[in-house]
């Protein structure tokens, strides 16, 4: 009895695997093209860290006009959820991440080198799986669960690794004739790899982040293709990235562990093997000490999260670049305006330990960038986010689109613009005091250093009766409050307030600090002189005299 029959006993109507080596040719790409994936579980879920990833193969692929894949990795079947793949290709481009290839909806794809959903694939799988049967390289296991569950015991026991290799892998040695008579009596298995490797032999590889690492063989003889017919991820992945024709993985570094594993399998598949990245996760600070960033615990793991916060996706992009890349910093110094698609991303200037995500900097990036937008750009932008997640903030934006964009326009499209928005989601507390009905139904006004309540009303009075006048340009507007200063006792000048202070009741800010909180029920609020410009002569009489 033979290999050969045992394989086609197993796998009768399996191709040989030429066909499909020839079906997926080597690509017609120039040199030095990266062809990179990502290739998430369809658990609708994506992590930030699994957006850092792909943006990082989506990057790579670009800059050396390669191909970027989006594969889904469905074989645990278990973990699966309803429109999981719709959500991740939908979460990937908000980012505005669109693979070249592969995955685009739940049951569509793009590209030559498809199907991309490893449970369209069985029977690729099936070629393989048995062309290692017929060398010898794989074999039918037959263990119960009860028969596994004694071996572990004993190796805990014993105080021995743990796992099916060598002297504990019960069925790797059985005479093939055995093997055919225990299938055809109907006897349940599984298939298991049969590994060469030897635990006291090391393994040295090159990692295009971590550089030389080196590690203890392989030898467990783990499953590849489990009693539902579908292979495990290990041996599905190493299939795929090779007839897809990958050539660089970039993955978290906790698939590290499993690169011995991966490494023999090509091998022993008789692919050559992609180049690795692992890249360092990115960890969170809690209380001072460091760890993942967990699903479980943290909102921001979710990238759903920044977009329904509104954190305009560029910010987010440019902030993973600044986790990717350390000179990326410099190089958005040298190059306020650029766009980050100019950026040239090194994987091997990427750190080896973990960057702290850092929220305060993200908002802050995402401040900068969002003072560079028009304020029609931003009253789109907005506008398509609370169309989402803020019906109040939509009906706001869609009541009076050339109001709201002069609001919007308020210190905005000078050298230095206003930085006081970092998420759409803040937008509404910038808006919401210049509209009449929201301002007189939530005002409160808490003045700061002139309190007394008969002072503000003289203050207020004066304002309107003697120096007010909308049409006034910005320096007599300016101008005019100074003579209000005076005429209350107030300096003209900070300035001249801090040389003689007892001289005065306090200074022009003392006085403009009245209005604005009158005018908006603020303390702080962009240029006061703007602000009453958009407002218009009504407004503002109207909400001076509601203060007195
Ligand atoms: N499907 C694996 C995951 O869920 C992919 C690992 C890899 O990139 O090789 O992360």
């Amino acid at each position: 009895m033979s290999y050969k029959e045992l394989a086609d006993l197993i796998f009768p109507n399996a191709k040989e695997i030429s066909y499909y080596e020839e079906k997926y040719p080597e690509r017609n790409l120039e040199e030095g093209a990266k062809v990179t994936r990502f290739a998430p579980s369809p658990t609708g879920f994506v992590h930030i860290g699994g957006l850092y990833g792909s943006a990082i193969d989506k990057k790579i692929a670009k800059q050396t006009n390669g191909v970027f894949i989006l594969r889904i990795e469905d074989t645990d079947q278990k973990r699966e959820i309803e429109n999981g793949v719709e959500q991740i290709v939908s979460s990937l481009n908000d980012f505005g991440i669109i693979p070249d290839e592969g995955m685009t909806g739940e049951n569509t794809e793009i590209g030559d080198y498809g199907p991309y959903k490893q449970s369209e694939r069985k029977e690729i799988y099936e070629a393989y799986a048995k062309s290692l049967i017929e060398k010898g390289l794989a074999y039918p296991c037959f263990c119960t669960p009860e028969e596994l569950d004694e071996i572990r015991k004993k190796q805990e026991a014993a105080k021995i690794r743990p796992g099916y290799y060598g002297v504990w892998a019960k069925y790797r040695n059985l005479p093939v004739g055995e093997a055919i008579e225990k299938i055809k009596s109907g006897e349940k298995y599984i298939i298991r790899f049969k590994s060469q490797g030897r635990e006291d032999r090391r393994i040295k590889h090159h990692d295009v982040i971590k550089g030389n690492i080196d590690f203890p063989e392989n030898d467990q003889d783990i499953v590849i293709i489990k009693a539902d017919g579908l292979p495990t991820y290990h041996f599905a992945h190493a299939i795929d990235d090779h007839l897809m024709r990958v050539n660089l993985v970039v993955r978290g570094d906790e698939w590290v562990s499993s690169l011995p594993l991966h490494l023999e399998l090509f091998k022993t598949l008789g692919f050559r093997p992609p180049k690795y990245a692992h890249t360092a996760t990115i960890m969170k600070d809690d209380n001072g000490s460091k760890r993942k960033i967990s699903k479980r615990k943290d909102p921001e793991a979710a990238v759903s999260f920044y977009h329904e916060q509104g954190i305009p996706t560029d910010a987010v992009m440019e902030y993973l670049l600044n986790i990717a890349n350390s000179n990326f910093e410099d190089w958005r110094r040298q190059n306020p305006d650029k766009s980050i698609d100019e950026f040239e991303l090194s994987l091997n200037k990427m750190g080896v330990s973990g960057a702290v995500f850092d929220m305060v900097k993200l908002l802050d990036i995402s401040k900068t960038i969002i003072s560079k937008n028009t304020a029609e750009e931003i009253y789109n932008k907005t506008l398509e986010w609370a169309s989402r997640y803020d019906e109040d903030l939509k009906q706001l934006l869609d009541k009076d689109k050339e109001y709201a964009t002069k609001i919007l326009n308020i210190e905005r499209g000078n050298v230095k613009p206003r930085k006081d928005i970092a998420k759409w989601s803040d937008v509404k507390n910038t808006m919401e005091y210049m509209y009449e009905d929201r301002f007189f139904d939530n005002v409160n006004y808490e003045y700061q250093k002139i309190n007394d309540k008969q002072e503000i009303s003289k203050i207020l009075q004066s304002y309107l009766e003697k120096y007010f006048n909308i049409s006034d340009d910005k320096q007599t507007w300016f101008d005019k409050m100074k003579d209000l200063a005076e005429e209350y006792g107030y300096a003209r000048e900070v300035k001249e307030f801090k040389k003689e202070p007892e001289k005065y009741k306090g200074h022009v800010g003392d006085i403009s600090m009245v209005i604005r909180v009158a005018i908006t029920g603020r303390q702080n609020t962009p240029d006061l002189y703007e602000i009453m410009q958009v407002l218009g002569k009504e407004q503002v009489e109207k909400r001076i005299k509601n203060c007195f």
